[in-house]
């Protein structure tokens, strides 16, 4: 089985959700990760003949763990995973860091990251050149900060930092020429950016997704994974008129600014 290719595919949900879908080639099960909507998955898998194995959940806002109900009614024997530390009905596999996650049908083994800051218990899954970040890391963006904190997710970003260069980072929003518009406020003369931006403009214009990222290019042109380059600081201290002494002072600049003045 193992084979046989894995499969990552979106299932565009609401106005600019994914819900990712693993298929592996020859194999009937499937898996979702955050399905919010019930509907757009129960359309797919019964257009492709598939049975639901998993669910996994990255954190407990509505838009990921809104349609767990009517798909598990459908499938009565699909094992549901998600965060220990989040009020979240249903979840049948209670996770923290450090765990793994087996799903023998497709053959996949995820390690669990505990990365906390959008909400308190936010946990992704990691394996096979994949991570799926829910709304952690964004593709050259983050998310806000909910019911975590500030330092929480500067910490979780560097922790993600550590993944090879090549990782594929499915997060769980369609937002990155957005986000690209307020990495230029940051580092308008960034190379890479201006190389990106374009290369996005051009997916989108083509009516593509723009996930997954590639991690090196997100450490290469997302200010939030950049608090310790020099240009990055430099713009965050300008923002807040005042010197910023750590990674964490950088991104809570970086967040702020964003939330109160781009978003
Ligand atoms: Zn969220």
């Amino acid at each position: 089985m193992q084979n046989e290719a894995l499969n990552i595919e979106p299932i565009p949900a609401f106005d600019d959700n994914y819900i990712w879908l693993l298929t592996r080639d020859g194999y009937k099960g499937c898996a979702v990760v955050d399905p919010g909507d019930d509907e757009p998955v129960i359309k797919t898998l019964k257009k492709r003949g598939l049975r639901l194995d998993a669910i996994l959940i990255t954190h407990k806002h509505g838009d990921h763990v809104g349609g767990i109900a009517e798909l598990k009614e459908r499938w009565p024997k699909v094992d549901v995973y998600g965060p220990a530390n989040e009020p979240i009905k249903r979840v049948k596999h209670k996770l923290s860091g450090g765990d793994i996650v087996e799903l023998d049908g497709l053959g996949i083994s995820f390690d669990v990251l505990d990365v906390p800051g959008h909400t308190e218990g936010h946990i992704a899954y990691t394996g096979e050149g994949a991570l799926f970040c829910g709304d952690t890391l964004f593709a050259c963006g983050c998310g806000r900060v909910f019911s975590g904190t500030f330092e929480q997710l500067s910490d979780s970003l560097r922790a993600l930092a550590e993944l090879p260069a090549d990782t594929r980072c499915y997060c769980a929003h369609e937002y990155t020429q957005d986000n690209i518009g307020f990495a230029k406020w940051v580092e308008p003369d960034n190379p890479d950016l201006l190389v990106r931006e374009e290369r996005v403009a051009g997916l989108r214009a083509a009516g593509e997704s723009t996930v997954p990222s590639i991690l090196g290019d997100e450490m290469l042109t997302n200010p939030f994974m950049r608090t310790d380059e020099p240009s990055v600081i430099k713009a965050a201290e300008k923002w807040a008129g005042e010197a910023l002494g750590s990674p964490r002072e950088v991104f809570r600049a970086l967040r702020t600014w964003k939330d109160k003045e781009y978003d």
